[in-house]
């Protein structure tokens, strides 16, 4: 059954790290928005009954309740199997937590990142570990226990005490899910451009190395799987039955649908995506930017590699794959039994060279 994926490209402030298509815009483009995204949702002639739903974004957590709900209201299937809503830790109050769970929402994604001040200061990001303790609480109270945490290593300053840190407040919070990133570089956000510039604003001279921010995720691995939370995706973590349900969607190739600025659809067959920013969203509504077909035999291996279950290929997709497959087992990335195919733990670390190889051969 399909998923529906809302975005919501709107923050309180742009995180130095964040290479998204999000940010802080003028109020007035907001609620331009809100009406554009509610009138792509009421175009649509819902023949499927959708399993999940996930508002991403963006901070959604700060849109306003009565838009949520009036958005919410137009999906079909409630209650949902699970509906995700990504939330800032720092604005969340029992009386907004009560009023997501009576639009449908039953499981909250937090981007706290860090759980140590001076990182989270450097990112922007204006939460502290007391308030997700304390937010974290107030959701439990409104009914939410199916909670993520995301965390980031590899952010300026940090080291592994502090990740040790930061690995001890998700034990001591008790969250079923987890999601840890190792940040990478990258021209199309703040604190990369400072770096790859040479500069040291944001902390982009006082980085951890690649190697260290590796170490630091292998570190997260072994303490996730003590505390009884297995990864289970490349990035993903949870006690067993707290997998995301709908995120499992994207790595097994079932089908979603995007509505909002930047928002990807897949029918099986097809891929779309809608204009990439708010402005061209609210000027060309739901104009496809993109639509292509998915090429289905290469993307189970790119994309299905990720999941720790790792994939079952057919026997075409044996013989189509059989040179790299032999080569990544040979080099200990992949491992072969005899239906199913899996990265190796040094296969994860290395998991973009090897997916590299599956694409256009
Ligand atoms: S990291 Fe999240 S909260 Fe920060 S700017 Fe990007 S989308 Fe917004």
């Amino acid at each position: 059954m399909p998923g529906v994926y809302l975005s919501y490209p709107f923050c309180a402030q742009k995180c130095t790290y964040c290479n998204f298509a999000s940010g802080v815009f003028p109020r007035e483009l907001e609620a331009k928005y809100l009406d554009t995204l509610l009138a792509e949702l009421r175009a649509v002639k819902w023949r499927w009954m959708p399993e999940t739903v996930y508002l991403g974004g963006g901070t959604p957590s700060q849109m306003d309740t009565a838009a949520l709900a009036g958005l919410l209201n137009e999906i079909p299937g409630r209650v949902w199997r699970e509906a995700t809503m990504e939330a800032a830790p720092g604005g969340i109050t029992a009386d907004r937590a009560a009023t997501w769970v009576r639009s449908g929402i039953n499981r909250v994604s937090l981007g706290v990142q860090s759980f140590v001040a001076r990182e989270l200061a450097r990112t922007g990001r204006k939460h502290t570990a007391d308030v997700v303790h304390r937010e974290v609480a107030i959701l439990r109270d409104a009914g939410i226990s199916n909670i993520n945490i995301d965390l980031i290593s590899g952010l300026p300053g940090q080291t592994r005490a502090s990740w040790e840190e930061s690995l001890a407040w998700v034990e001591r919070i008790g969250a079923p899910h987890v999601s840890v990133y190792m940040l990478e570089v990258d021209e199309d956000s703040r604190l990369g451009r400072e770096k790859l510039l040479g500069g040291v604003r944001y902390g982009a001279g006082n980085m951890p190395s690649e190697g260290e921010t590796a170490d630091m995720y292998e570190v997260a691995v072994d303490r996730l799987e003590e505390l009884g939370i297995p990864r289970y995706e490349i990035s993903n973590f949870a006690r067993p039955g707290f997998e995301s349900t709908h995120n499992l969607k994207y790595w097994r190739l079932e089908p979603y649908v995007g509505f909002g600025a930047d928002a990807h659809s897949f029918d099986g067959a097809l891929r779309w995506q809608n204009v990439e920013s708010p402005v061209d969203y609210v000027e060309r509504a739901s104009a496809s930017a993109l639509t292509q077909p998915a090429n289905l035999m290469e993307e189970k291996f790119f994309v299905g590699l990720r999941l720790s279950a790792g994939i079952r290929p057919t026997p075409q997709e044996w013989r189509r794959f059989e040179s790299p497959i032999r080569r990544f087992v040979h080099d200990g990335l992949l491992e072969a039994t005899a239906d199913t195919l899996r990265l190796t733990r040094r296969g994860v670390l290395l998991s973009n060279e090897v997916f590299q190889e599956f694409i256009n051969l």
